[in-house]
């Protein structure tokens, strides 16, 4: 089989590639280990992923904005992040009652979107097969799937997650930060209003936030220890909703569990390098995001955006030139709020007496610091500007 570009993985990063590459001259093929059916129409996996309003504008572009049904997607108008019993809130919001700082759609919408978009265009998908062999030459790669089958490309593109077996195969190493926390994902049904609030509350001994959803719904995101998240899980559903309703302090009045609960690990990671000889990654497999900050796909969206306008330059996809700018301005892009994510990540999730007194002091002046929450504000929007209440 002989291709211009292989994109590893059909999760939402490589679609996004495959879709933005329609129309660029280049044959396109995806590799996905998991089998057709389970991509076309992924199952409900508790990822409830709040855009930017550049990632939207991305996903118009590429056409695949418009297959997301709008009434499944909720506006996030504010954001707030409580420390302890504090009473002093960090708030994120946009001024005026324009536009909402972001929406949030179920992940499992997107990435159907996405697959739909994709089986519009000319992109082959070759799925059900696992990436077990790179090789990587000057002149042109082969990869290798599970059954002996090889695939011939000028450009290898990786985006298999951020535990990238083609990542380790073409020899790039990644920091890896284990938080040793693990994340419950649920959606919840509760008495209260949430008014479009997000909230992102650091307790002692678990974080727990609560991002609204349409109705009198959230999708609750908790973080605990793992064996503490194991008993989480394996609760009886009306046990559970008692237990969120508890951890919340009963903020939105009672809470049950409506759906299935979904449990990941905290692991961050970031590559050392995102390209190489006819080689680049994308998505998570380049920077596996913290969700702390909700960036994690809105970087694969502009990752992408950016790798699709490198490669439609020229004839060759795997020149240098065109993968060292993606790289550049990628890394530009990303590694300061990789690093502040993780900051932040560990500074609340470490219960000693220091650091509860750092994150008041850090949360008091952040609500004093006009200028410090516009600037996040209008990274969230992805605007110039934005006024601050
Ligand atoms: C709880 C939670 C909440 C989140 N919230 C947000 C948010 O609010 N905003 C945000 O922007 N991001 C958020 N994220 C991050 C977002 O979900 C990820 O960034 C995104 O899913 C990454 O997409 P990807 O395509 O890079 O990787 P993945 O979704 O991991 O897809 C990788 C694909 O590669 C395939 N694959 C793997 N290995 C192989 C192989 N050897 N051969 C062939 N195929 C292979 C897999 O089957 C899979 O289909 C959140 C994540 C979590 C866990």
């Amino acid at each position: 089989m002989n291709t211009d570009i292989a994109i590893i993985g059909a999760g939402p990063a490589g679609l996004a590639l495959a879709a933005a590459l329609a129309g660029s001259g280049q044959r396109v093929t995806l590799l996905e280990r998991a089998p057709e059916a389970a991509i076309a129409d992924p199952a409900f996996d508790g990822r409830e992923i709040a855009l930017t309003h550049r990632s939207q504008a991305i996903l118009r572009e590429i056409g695949a904005w418009d297959r997301i049904p709008a009434a499944e997607t909720a506006p996030l108008r504010e954001a707030k992040v409580l420390n302890g019993a504090n009473p002093l809130a960090l708030r994120f919001a946009p001024g005026g009652a324009g536009e909402p700082l972001g929406r949030l759609v179920p992940n499992q919408l997107i990435r159907r979107a996405l697959f739909e978009t994709v089986a519009t265009t000319e992109a082959k998908l070759v799925a059900g097969r696992a990436v077990v062999g790179l090789e990587l030459g000057a002149q042109g790669a082969v990869v290798r799937l599970e059954g002996g089958e090889t695939v011939r490309a000028r450009l290898v593109v990786a985006a298999d997650s951020r535990f990238s077996e083609a990542r380790r195969l073409a020899g790039i190493g990644a920091a890896m930060l284990d938080f040793g926390r693990s994340m419950i994902v649920a959606r919840v049904a509760h008495e209260g209003a949430h008014e479009g609030v997000a909230t992102e509350w650091f307790g002692h001994g678990q974080t727990i936030a609560m991002l609204p959803l349409n109705g009198a719904m959230s999708s609750v995101v908790l973080t605990l220890p793992p064996a503490e998240a194991q008993d989480a899980m394996a609760m009886p559903p009306e046990a559970f909703g008692a237990a969120v309703t508890r951890r919340y302090q009963g903020r939105l009045g009672r809470m049950t569990l409506a759906g299935t609960r979904h449990l990941y690990p905290l692991v961050a990671s970031y590559a050392h390098r995102f390209v190489g000889r006819r080689f680049a990654l994308l998505g998570d497999a380049a920077v596996g995001m913290h969700p702390v900050t909700a960036h994690g796909f809105n970087f694969g969206l502009s990752g992408a955006e950016v790798l699709a306008r490198e490669l439609g330059r020229g004839e060759d996809p795997g020149a240098v030139a065109g993968l060292f700018r993606y790289a550049s301005q990628h890394r530009a892009a990303t590694l300061p709020l990789f690093l502040a994510t993780n900051a932040v990540a560990r500074l609340y999730s470490d219960d000693r007496g220091p650091a509860r007194l750092a994150r008041a002091a850090l949360l008091g002046a952040g609500s004093l610091l006009a200028p410090v929450r516009r600037a996040i504000v209008s990274r969230l929007m992805d605007a110039p500007a934005a006024s601050q209440a």
